[in-house]
C-alpha cells in the first residue's frame, strides 16, 4: 500500500525535509502529503539504514475472500450465452425456437419454467441461455460488477441490416470482452440479404471467415427453426476456444440472474451457478441477502438438491430479495450473517454519501489522484457526421495523463442503453444537438453519470481539454 511523505518521515524517525531531499536525489519530485509507494519506500528505507516492511492490507468486512481454485481441480464447465440485438430483429424468436428444437420432449413435459436463464442439448454438450435478450440486462449486471456471460449472439435481421441497436449490442459486448457470433435472421424474408448485413458488419471490424475475417456468421431463421443447429455448434466450437473451466467440488459462487418478492414462496432469485456447488442446506449471501437454500428448482421445473457451475436455479432461502447482478456464494452462517450486516451499514453510508462517477467537474483531481488514467466517453449526436467531428477532435486531445477513449457512439437521443454502459465504464457522455430522454435522465440520476450536452462542437472539446488540465471554470 501507500504512505504519505510525512507519515514515512515519522516512522523512520527522519526530518521530513531529509525525506523529501532524498527522494529529489533519487529524482522524484515530491510534497510532503504526497504518497510514496512500498518500492519507493523501501529505497528510501536502505538510504536511511531501516527495514521497511509492507503492511499486508486490511481486509475488507464486505468482502468475502476468493476461494482460489487449483488446476488440477478444474474440469469443463458449459457456456453461457447472451442474446442481443436491435428490437424486431428476432432475439425472443430466436430464444424460443432454440428451446423448443432443443429441449427433449420427455423432459417435464417439453415445457421450460421461465427462471431467467435455461439449458439445451446440443451433441451431448449443455448451453445455457439467458433468457433476457438486450444489452440491457448484459449491462445491467456488469454495471454492478458481475460478469456472467461468455459468448454474445448478435441478431441481425438480414432484410432490416444493422441499426442503432445493432451498433449498441456490438460496442457493449466489445466493451465486455465478450466474443461475438452473429446470427443473421429472417433469411426466410423476401428481402433478405445477408451479404449487406455482412458489408454493414465489416464496418464495425466484423468480418466473416469467408472474407479473412475471424467472425463466425451464421445464416438462421428463427420462424421456419433453420440453422439453429449450426448457430449452436458455433457456439460450442468458440466454448471450445475459450477454454471454460470451473472447479464443482467446493463452495458455490455464482451470479443473481433475477430476483423477486413471491407472495407465497417470499423472496426468489435465479442463480447462476458458476463455480462449485449449491446444495440444500447451504449458507449463502448475495448482496446485502443471506440465509439458507431451503430448495431449489430448475429451468424444468424440478426440484433438484444441488447445482454445478453454469446451471440455473431458483432458489429459496434468502431472508430478502437481492439485486439482479449480485454476487451469490455459499460461505459459513455466521460469516453470511456478519459480512450482510456490514454491507448494509455500508450501503447505508454510501447512499448518504452518493457517491460520484466521473465527472467533467472532479476529472482534474481524479487525474492528479492517479485514479483516472483513461477518460471514456459516449457520444451521442444527431447526425453521422458530427459524431466523426467529435470523434477525431476528442482522440486528439493529447495528454500524457490520460488517454480518451470513446467506449460508444450513436446517432439519436441519449437514452438509458447509454447511461447504462457508461455507468459500467466510468464514462461520461456527451451529446451533440441531442437530449437525454426521460429515463435516461433518472437512469443517470441513480447512477450518478455526467452528461454534458452540446450545440457547438468546440464548445464540447473545449471543455474535456479544460477539464483534463484543471482549467474548466466551475459551473454555476
Ligand atoms: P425481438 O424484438 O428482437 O425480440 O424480436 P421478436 O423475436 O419479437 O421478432 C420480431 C418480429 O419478427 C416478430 O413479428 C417475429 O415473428 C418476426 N420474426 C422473428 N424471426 C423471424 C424469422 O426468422 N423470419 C421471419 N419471417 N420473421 C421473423
Amino acid at each position: 500500500e501507500s504512505i504519505t511523505v510525512k507519515e514515512l518521515a515519522g516512522k523512520m524517525g527522519r526530518e521530513v525535509g531529509e525525506v523529501i531531499k532524498k527522494l529529489m536525489m533519487l529524482g522524484t519530485m515530491a510534497s510532503i502529503n504526497q504518497e510514496v509507494d512500498f518500492d519507493t519506500a523501501s529505497i528510501l528505507g536502505g538510504e536511511f539504514g531501516v527495514d521497511v516492511e509492507a503492511i499486508p492490507p486490511e481486509e475488507d468486512p464486505t468482502e468475502i475472500p476468493e476461494i482460489e481454485d487449483e488446476e488440477k481441480d478444474l474440469v469443463y464447465r458449459p457456456p453461457v450465452v447472451t442474446v442481443m440485438g436491435h428490437v424486431d430483429h428476432g432475439k425472443t424468436s430466436l430464444l424460443d425456437s432454440i428451446r423448443q428444437t432443443h429441449v427433449t420432449s420427455q423432459e417435464a413435459g417439453g415445457i421450460t419454467q421461465h427462471i431467467g436463464a435455461y439449458q439445451v442439448m446440443c451433441q451431448g454438450k449443455k448451453i445455457v441461455f439467458l433468457d433476457t435478450p438486450g444489452h440491457e440486462a448484459f449491462t445491467a449486471m456488469r454495471a454492478r460488477g458481475a460478469q456472467v456471460t461468455d459468448i454474445a449472439i448478435l441478431v441481425v435481421a438480414a432484410d432490416d441490416g444493422v441499426m442503432p441497436q445493432t451498433i449498441e449490442a456490438i460496442n457493449h459486448a466489445k466493451s465486455a470482452k465478450v466474443p461475438i457470433i452473429v446470427a443473421i435472421n429472417k433469411i426466410d424474408r423476401p428481402g433478405a440479404n445477408p451479404d449487406r448485413v455482412k458489408q454493414q458488419l465489416a464496418e464495425y471490424q466484423l468480418i466473416p471467415e469467408e472474407w479473412g475475417g475471424d467472425t463466425i456468421m451464421v445464416p438462421v431463421s428463427a420462424h421456419q427453426k433453420t440453422g439453429i443447429s449450426d448457430l449452436l455448434e458455433m457456439i460450442l466450437l468458440v466454448a471450445e476456444m475459450l477454454d471454460l473451466k470451473a472447479n464443482p467440488n467446493r463452495l458455490a459462487y455464482g451470479t443473481i440472474i433475477e430476483a423477486k418478492l413471491d407472495k407465497g414462496r417470499g423472496p426468489v432469485s435465479t442463480v447462476l451457478v458458476q463455480k462449485g456447488t449449491l446444495r440444500i442446506g447451504d449458507s449463502i449471501i448475495a448482496g446485502t441477502a443471506y440465509g439458507k437454500v431451503r430448495a431449489m428448482v430448475n429451468d424444468r421445473g424440478e426440484k433438484v438438491k444441488k447445482a454445478e457451475p453454469a446451471t440455473p436455479v431458483e432458489v429459496l432461502g434468502l431472508a430478502d430479495v437481492p439485486q439482479a447482478g449480485d454476487i451469490l456464494v455459499a460461505v459459513d452462517e455466521r460469516t453470511a450473517r456478519a459480512v450482510a450486516e456490514k454491507r448494509m451499514a455500508k450501503k447505508r453510508t454510501e447512499e448518504i454519501k452518493q457517491s460520484q462517477k466521473v465527472s467533467l467537474d472532479d476529472l482534474f483531481k481524479q487525474i492528479q489522484e492517479g485514479n483516472l488514467k483513461d477518460l471514456n466517453i459516449v457520444i451521442k449526436a444527431d447526425v453521422q457526421g458530427s459524431i466523426e467531428a467529435l470523434r477525431q477532435s476528442l482522440l486528439n486531445i493529447k495528454n500524457k495523463e490520460v488517454r480518451v477513449n470513446i467506449v460508444h457512439a450513436g446517432v439519436g437521443a441519449i437514452n438509458e442503453s447509454d447511461v447504462m454502459l457508461a455507468a459500467a465504464s466510468n464514462a461520461l457522455i456527451i451529446g451533440f444537438n441531442v437530449r437525454p430522454d426521460g429515463n435516461a435522465r433518472k437512469a443517470a440520476d441513480s447512477e450518478k453519470i455526467d452528461i454534458r450536452t452540446y450545440r457547438v462542437i468546440y464548445d464540447a472539446i473545449n471543455d474535456v481539454e479544460a477539464a483534463i488540465t484543471g482549467m474548466l471554470a466551475p459551473e454555476f
